[in-house]
């Protein structure tokens, strides 16, 4: 099964964002667990969950996942913004687990001028108390561009973090093309490449999703900026062959390309007429 989305507005609800899914052609869709550029949260609405896991069950979403803010920092060198990531975090995961079984996906951080390695060691340190014993929720780190001074630009840094996290069984990876490639592993021309360097750095037991995204700058540029599918530098061809290849094959798929809800439909038709 192609199981296909793209970012959605959480402002209406959850069922309303299974119904609009469903009505572009998709069955699993991103959302932000909260603002991405504050941070308040919308009271929980337990009544929309329950109508949200019953439409769910009958259109065949099986899985859907949330993206942290963009304001949460674990790596920061400010105690005051890490603890703002530790409490996010933990309020989002606890939410999260009213959806059984989904995926929550947050930027690894950036060290600002620490370095890598204090950096890293804040976003251990933030893992270890969020995670929990009856957490029902997958977290995932997003491989980065390394735009500024992120963390999580190359495989060997986010599985860094991963082996150093205590109880690591539920952390895994979401793969956003358009980093990847910004962040210089080559999709375009050696994508069995890229995937058995994953697999041999992370393991591709830990990828969980990708972010299917097109790249206005490209190859190393670290610029982090998304292209329409196929208005990129990636282009549709190496994106064709990533939706098509038997290691990523039963991933779910996420557009985080500049459109709006026509764009989606029309991105995620075009994707359906390649997939094999
Ligand atoms: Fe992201
Ligand atoms: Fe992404
Ligand atoms: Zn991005």
């Amino acid at each position: 099964m192609f199981t296909i989305g793209c970012h959605l507005s959480v402002s209406k609800g959850y069922e309303h964002m299974g119904k609009e899914a469903v009505s572009i052609g998709a069955n699993t869709f991103q959302f932000f667990s909260r603002n991405p550029r504050g941070g308040k949260i919308k009271k929980l609405d337990t009544k929309d969950i329950t109508n949200f896991n019953e439409f769910a069950s009958n259109n065949n979403i099986e899985v859907i996942l949330a993206h942290a803010p963009y304001t949460i920092n674990a790596a920061s060198k400010s105690e005051k913004v890490r603890t703002f990531a530790n409490i996010a975090m933990k309020e989002d995961l606890e939410r999260l687990n009213y959806l059984p079984n989904n995926l929550y996906n947050f930027h690894p951080g950036s060290h600002v001028k620490q370095g890598v390695k204090l950096g890293t060691n804040f976003i251990i340190e933030t893992l270890n108390d969020v995670i929990t014993e009856d957490q029902k929720t997958t977290i995932l780190l997003e491989t980065m561009a390394g735009k500024g001074t992120e963390i999580g630009k190359s495989f060997e840094e986010l599985n860094n973090i991963i082996e150093n996290v205590d109880n690591n069984e539920k952390l895994g990876v979401c793969l956003d093309t358009c980093h990847i490639y910004d962040a210089g592993y080559d999709i375009v021309n050696d994508l069995d490449g890229v995937i058995d360097t994953f697999d041999s750095v992370i393991g591709l037991k830990r990828l969980y999703a990708i972010h299917l995204n097109d790249s206005k700058f490209g190859y190393k540029s670290h610029k982090d900026r998304h292209a329409k599918i196929g208005e990129g530098k990636i282009g549709i061809e190496a994106l064709v062959s990533v939706i098509n290849h038997p290691k990523f094959k039963s991933l779910p798929f996420y557009l985080e390309t500049p459109n709006d809800i026509e764009g989606y439909k029309d991105e995620i038709e075009l994707l359906k007429t390649h997939y094999i």
